[in-house]
């Protein structure tokens, strides 16, 4: 199959790690792979010159051994230059040593051409919005170049309208064939041979707006770059007791504005789907602010979504915000609109995994797409990757502006997903100073304490915790240092002020410790103490997985960097993970590491023999004159015996003239850091959740009567995230799914993830080294 991919509408981070999944999957299932520049564009223009140099049916002359024993092209088209020039303009690209694309819209490449692409933000195969595809006649045009170079199916990765536009391409496509024919411009044979077309689409927005999957590629990188905005000018507004407002992006979606306001720790929101629910949001607002500031709060952040309205649909404005808190409430106030900077920049870990199993997903649906199934969407949902049919999400997507526009919020809420239903839920309950407070007898006195390694999300998680209980009406208890400091009474009470910049920090306000007292200390999960109850919390292990992915994406961009700027040399990464390879494995697909190490699979002689034969002829295969840098990630623990050092040496040894070897050990840096904003926000929900379940267990326990009291087993419990619902799962129960003397899951959703990274990079079973 010839498959073409290209990226449409607004441009969004992740797009790149799209065009290179599908590119490495096509070709690894025998596929042809193209790509079209410019969007719909590139494919109405086609191509009108030959490939300068050389043309495309010549072999690339200064590549002889580019093609592995099974055929698979490794470097087909040598040096093409992607991303420069301005290419509608029939700009150039033509840089010295680099082969120009001019006049050449629809262009096939090869494995390496897509080489590490992820790493960079945007598009290299550019987007448009193209006037032309929206004609009869365009689209005739775009059939007629498709046709002309033989391709047989299209991947569009765009934003709705991106969507539409293939889904009207392919239910046109058989009258586009017969016109062609009829015009004489194709023969039967291909017009046979093209009789249908094989599309799916896979979602790049930013704003997280379609609905029928939970997130769309491009959206948690713009989180990322709207937290990085936030976490910077807290510290400013802190300074001068200033309020800030941020305008952020989404015009009919609030997910950017409502999780920015999870995970920055904002006071007031205003989101498109739920406009504030009194007459006047302007008294809403300045209420809710002024309350925080009488009971102290020297900083004040506003997000508004750029199509947030009030209930009548009038816009709501930043500059209009800020006019009502410098008025009304006398604060020094500043708007800062993030505009484009939301679009651009790096792409974050999750952004280069999600699209890389979506690109896998994509390439499967199209080798079993039959001439009746219908055009699919790729999605995710509940944490699994989804095909629903294209024009059902258009439809559903449509369905959202269409309850706004009717005033109906409670529709517009139903249809989002009941992540985006509880963040806002959530929101609310810690962001504001309201009480709920429950009947006397129920209110209980609530332990915090933060145990093992410390991770990205703790301080978020006991910052919603606080909140909750203090407007429910428990007591917040701190215990710092573990359960070393139960035993020492290092305990206090905790404040709704006190814990209000917390969302941002890193590692663990309340102090962390990994040692067990040597004394037995007879705690009950749920204990009674004095009046009210006192009740113990932990917060599980999960979160902060993706501030450390970030944290290795960040090192590993840098190290990769270093690696091919001189020379080519080979880095081993060691990572942290204990006897888990989780963060080795998927890191290992968010970085493109060419070979990874984990304790589950360990490492043995053979294996090394045959990964050293690989990395040798991988670099034989590589462009001559290019520089690379390949990363090999180790965990800590994969083996005693061969250790990093030891690896470094041996690839050094080993790769003699053809490459270098160095090593680099992430360390502790992998727990540190920022917490990504999907961490903070994954804890704030998870958080709540506890509360939750602490306060039903009370409930039931108060039921009981008073002299037979007693806590159940099932009343010590974890909060588990299974597909993308929460539960609970006794601690007994997940005893029994865990490898409790290894600290791992018996069966990690991960497992397999180890070889797709593998085999993105050209896997030694491709080259034919077994
Ligand atoms: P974003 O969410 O960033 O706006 P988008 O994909 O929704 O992305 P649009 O400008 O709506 O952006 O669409 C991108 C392109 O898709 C259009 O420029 C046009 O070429 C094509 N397109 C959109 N709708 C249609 C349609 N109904 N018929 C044909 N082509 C369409």
């Amino acid at each position: 199959m010839k498959i073409a991919i290209l990226t449409s509408g607004g441009d969004s981070a992740g797009m790149n790690a799209v065009v290179r999944a599908v590119v490495k999957v096509g070709i690894l299932k025998g596929c042809e792979t193209w790509v079209v520049r410019e969007g719909y564009e590139g494919l109405v223009r086609g191509n009108t010159e030959a490939l300068s140099e050389q043309s495309l049916d010549e072999e690339p002359v200064d590549l002889p051994d580019n093609t592995s024993p099974d055929g698979t092209s490794f470097n087909l088209i040598h040096n093409l230059r992607f991303g420069d020039g301005d290419l509608l303009k029939d700009g150039t690209g033509d840089h010295p040593g680099t082969r120009s694309l001019k006049g050449r819209y629809i262009v096939r490449v090869g494995f390496d051409d897509v080489r590490a692409w992820f790493a960079e933000g945007g598009t290299l195969i550019g987007t448009a919005r193209s006037k032309t595809f929206r004609t009869p006649e365009g689209r005739l045009q775009a059939a007629y170049n498709m046709i002309k170079e033989g391709l047989d199916a299209l991947v569009v990765c765009g934003g709705d309208g991106s969507l539409t536009g293939a889904d009207v391409f392919r239910a046109e496509w058989p009258k586009l064939v017969e016109a062609l024919q009829s015009e004489g411009r194709i023969t039967a044979e291909k017009a046979k041979l093209h009789a249908h077309l094989r599309i799916v689409g896979l979602v790049g927005s930013i704003d997280n707006d379609m609905s029928m999957t939970d997130l769309t590629i491009g959206a948690p990188t713009a989180l990322h770059r709207i937290c990085e905005a936030i976490d910077n000018i807290n510290s400013t507004a802190t300074s001068h007791s200033r309020a800030f407002v941020l305008e952020v992006m989404g015009r009919h979606c609030g997910w950017l504005a409502l999780l920015a306001g999870v995970s920055g720790g904002a006071d007031f929101i205003f989101i498109p789907e739920r406009p504030p629910t009194s007459e006047s949001w302007e008294d809403e607002m300045c209420e809710c602010i002024h309350r925080h500031r009488e009971v102290g709060k020297r900083k004040t952040i506003v997000i508004v979504a750029e199509g947030a309205t009030d209930r009548d649909l009038n816009p709501i404005k930043a500059d209009h915000v800020k006019d009502v808190l410098t008025e009304r409430l006398g604060l020094d106030t500043r708007v800062t609109t993030l505009g484009h900077t939301q679009r651009g920049g790096r792409p974050c870990a999750y952004d280069r995994v999600l699209p890389t199993l979506q690109g896998m997903e994509a390439v499967e649906t199209l080798l079993e797409a039959t001439p009746t199934s219908p055009s699919y969407m790729i999605g995710i949902q509940e944490n699994k990757i989804t095909r629903v049919p294209l024009m059902e999400a258009v439809a559903m997507t449509r369905a959202v502006s269409a309850a706004i526009e009717a005033k109906d919020f409670e529709k517009a809420m139903s249809y989002r997903d009941p992540e985006f239903k509880e963040s806002f839920e959530g929101f609310l309950k810690i962001s504001t100073l309201d009480q709920e407070k429950v009947p006397e007898e129920q209110r209980m006195r609530v332990a915090l304490m933060h145990m093992g390694a410390p991770a990205g999300g703790m301080n978020a998680a006991t910052r919603a915790a606080v909140r909750y209980c203090i407007r429910h009406g428990h007591t917040p208890i701190a215990v710092h240092n573990g359960f070393r400091g139960l035993l020492d009474d290092e305990v206090h009470e905790l404040s709704w002020l006190g814990v209000d910049s917390w969302t941002a920090r890193g590692g663990s306000e309340l102090g962390t410790n990994r040692t067990l007292p040597s004394v037995d200390l007879d705690i009950q999960f749920v204990a009674h103490h004095g009046g009210g109850q006192e009740t113990l919390s932990c917060f599980p292990h999960s979160n902060g997985s993706d501030t450390s992915l970030n944290a290795l994406v960040d090192a590993c961009d840098a190290i990769k960097q270093s690696a091919s700027a001189s020379r080519n040399r080979v880095f081993v990464v060691e990572t942290q993970g204990g006897k888990c390879g989780y963060l080795a494995t998927v890191g290992a697909l968010a970085t493109g590491a060419s070979l990874v190490y984990t304790p589950e699979q360990g490492m043995d002689l053979d294996t090394l023999r045959r990964d050293v034969r690989f990395l040798k002829t991988r670099y034989k295969l590589d462009a001559k004159g290019r520089s690379e840098g390949r990363l090999v990630i180790k965990n800590e623990v994969a083996s005693q015996v061969y250790t990093t050092d030891v690896m470094q040496k041996m690839l050094k040894e080993e790769g003699g003239t053809l490459f270098d070897a160095r090593s680099a050990s992430l360390g502790h840096t992998l727990q540190g850091g920022v917490p990504s904003p999907m961490d903070r926000a994954r804890a704030v929900r998870l958080s709540l959740k506890c509360m939750a379940f602490l306060e039903r267990e009370h409930v039931k326990l108060l039921q009981q009567p008073v002299k037979a009291r007693h806590a159940t087993p099932d009343s010590a419990a974890i909060i588990t995230i299974q597909s993308s619902s929460l539960k609970w799962v006794p601690v007994q129960e997940m005893v029994a799914h865990a490898d409790m003397q290894n600290r791992r899951g018996k069966n990690p959703w991960w497992a397999n993830i180890k070889e797709l990274a593998e085999l993105l990079a050209g896997r030694p079973q491709l080259i034919g080294i077994h």
